[in-house]
């Protein structure tokens, strides 16, 4: 398989040329079209696989089908993961798309000054990478809301379990809109993982990688 049946516009396809990929990494091939066809889906994946492409890119097209955002919105879509190294990793792979896609992105985590964080986030941004704990600071003082996000990812969704985050990220869920599309990432499927995808997910896809 290559990258040309996915249906990706000339500048993402660019983009992946100029990042020296020359054929989706597996969970790519697979998760690619479901997640375009807008259905929930979770992924049970690995650190290394390419997961962080597979929903990056839908992610991006979606942003791309929505209404643009004012100064003020929230973001269109939110990526949650476990620990600061994990979200500033994922907002690199952001960052390699944001000129082809006119995408601004935000990354908000714990252990920093809240201040130039939730000034980048009221300027409007289209994604958001947030740590759970800062990110419900975030919402409950009022600098973001979810009413305009519509594209969830849950990455490393069992580390997060782990950490404890499970109260957090069940409150930040409930302020996403209902018509939301939600991926999951979690390298492993506990009965915690499966009860979030159970109480949260709409008919959704598992694939194993
Ligand atoms: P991840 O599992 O998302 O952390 O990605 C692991 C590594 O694979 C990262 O260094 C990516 O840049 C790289 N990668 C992602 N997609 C591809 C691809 N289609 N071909 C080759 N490398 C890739």
């Amino acid at each position: 398989e290559n990258f040309c049946e996915v249906g990706f516009s000339p500048s993402i396809m660019s983009c992946i040329a100029k990042l020296g990929f020359d054929k989706p990494t597996c969970i790519q091939s697979v998760v690619w079209p479901i997640a375009l066809s807008g259905r929930d889906m979770v992924g049970i994946a690995q650190t290394g696989s390419g997961k962080t492409l597979a929903y990056m890119l839908p992610a991006l097209v979606h942003i791309g089908h929505q209404p643009p955002i004012q100064r003020g919105d929230g973001p269109i879509a939110l990526i949650l993961a476990p620990t600061r190294e994990l979200a500033q990793q994922i907002q690199q792979v952001a960052k390699d798309f944001e000129h082809a896609t006119s995408t601004r992105n935000s990354c908000i985590f714990g252990g920093a000054p809240k201040g130039p964080q939730a000034q980048e986030l009221q300027s409007g941004v289209e994604l958001v990478i947030a740590t759970p704990g800062r990110l419900i600071d975030f919402l409950e003082s009022g600098r973001t809301n979810l009413s305009r996000c519509s594209y969830l990812v849950l990455d490393e969704a069992d580390r997060m379990l782990d950490m404890g985050f499970e109260p957090q990220i069940r409150k930040i869920i409930k302020q996403v809109r209902p018509d939301r599309q939600t991926v999951m990432l979690s390298a492993t499927w506990p009965t915690e993982v499966r009860s979030l995808a159970e109480d949260f997910f709409t008919d959704y896809v598992q694939i194993n990688v």
